[in-house]
């Protein structure tokens, strides 16, 4: 989930592992989780936010790093300030080293691994609400996107604070993930589709189809969802796919 390279180790790093996989966490995810919960009215409400976006993001990564494993694919999961990354681990090979040779439709599994990862546990919150007696509703997001609310009647705030937080983070980013936009996981998804039906071409293509992409989402989020921050890290991403044509040509 979103960007780049992981980020130097510290010593005030929290490591662990979830069923053999490395985890993790630097020092800034917490300091960026923090910043945004910091719209909330309460202590309490922006501590949920970060168990919200901690627990959530580490569903999606795990889901990358379960497709890899089923592939062969030994990997460690990174939690840095701007989301976090799953890191293939390289293998000793010939001398050197280098990654499993991953055909492009196990490529495209694994990106999709991440947001579905999401989407399930969104279902699985959903369930629980149910289970416990609660109320699933639809909102229309930014009055066009049917978007489910969980509300348990006898929850209270902070149970039912943390259904909507969990359901927003684990849908909304996970569609925001598949738009194919590089480096986010529906960019690597259009990468390999493209190169599967022209593997001369389909690096550009994918990258143009990132430049205009990202930036028809930059205008919708600026106009439309009044989001800087969503306009930002888009036209971000846009003209970071520029750059590397640029580069190509
Ligand atoms: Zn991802």
């Amino acid at each position: 989930m979103f960007l780049f390279q992981s980020p130097p180790q510290t010593s005030y790093d929290l490591r662990f592992s979830i069923a053999g996989i490395p985890v993790r966490v630097h020092p800034l995810f917490w300091v960026i989780a923090i910043l945004f919960g910091l719209s909330s009215s309460s202590l309490i409400h922006i501590l949920l936010w970060v168990f919200a976006i901690f627990i959530s993001i580490l569903i999606h990564e795990l889901g990358h790093a379960f497709a890899m494993r089923r592939y062969g694919q030994r990997s460690s999961i990174v939690l840095h300030g701007t989301g976090g990354l799953t890191i293939p681990e390289q293998i000793s090979w010939g001398g050197g080293t280098a990654n499993i040779a991953l055909t492009p439709n196990q490529e495209i599994l694994i990106s999709l691994a991440g947001p579905f990862a999401g989407f399930l546990f969104a279902i699985f919150i959903l369930l629980i609400t149910i289970v416990m007696g609660g109320v699933i509703t639809l909102t229309a997001l930014f009055g066009i996107i049917p978007f489910p609310i969980a509300q348990i009647p006898n929850g209270g705030d902070i149970v039912n604070t943390l259904l909507i937080t969990l359901l927003w983070v684990n849908i909304f980013w996970g569609l925001v993930n598949l738009m194919p936009v590089y480096p986010l996981d529906g960019g690597n998804v259009a990468r390999y589709v493209l190169l599967q039906s022209d593997p001369w071409d389909g690096v550009r293509k994918s990258l143009w189809l990132s430049v205009i992409t990202g930036a028809v989402v930059a205008f919708a989020a600026f106009f439309v969802m009044h989001s800087t921050y969503m306009a930002f890290l888009f036209g971000l991403l846009a003209f970071q796919s520029y750059q590397i044509l640029q580069r190509r040509m």
